[in-house]
């Protein structure tokens, strides 16, 4: 497979990766993460299905934010 989702140890956002890459960092905080080191989520060779994979599980992520936040205001 040449396509993976993992999640940043760091920030816990989603994030596509090349597999032939050995580390990855994240865009958003700058961590330099080793793909041995963390579970991939899914793998694809399809670049249109990484993205719509992608965009699932940070809506996903996102929705338990959204969660946490309306449990935290009382
Ligand atoms: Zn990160």
């Amino acid at each position: 497979m040449k396509y993976g989702v993992i999640v940043c140890t760091k920030c816990k956002k989603a994030k596509g990766v090349d597999l032939s890459f050995k580390t990855t960092k994240c865009i958003r905080c700058n961590k330099v993460i080793k793909l041995d080191k963390v579970r991939i989520l899914y793998k694809t060779n399809s670049e249109q299905k990484l993205r719509s994979y992608l965009g699932l599980v940070n809506a996903d992520l996102d929705g338990k934010l959204e969660e946490f936040r309306k449990t935290t205001q009382k």
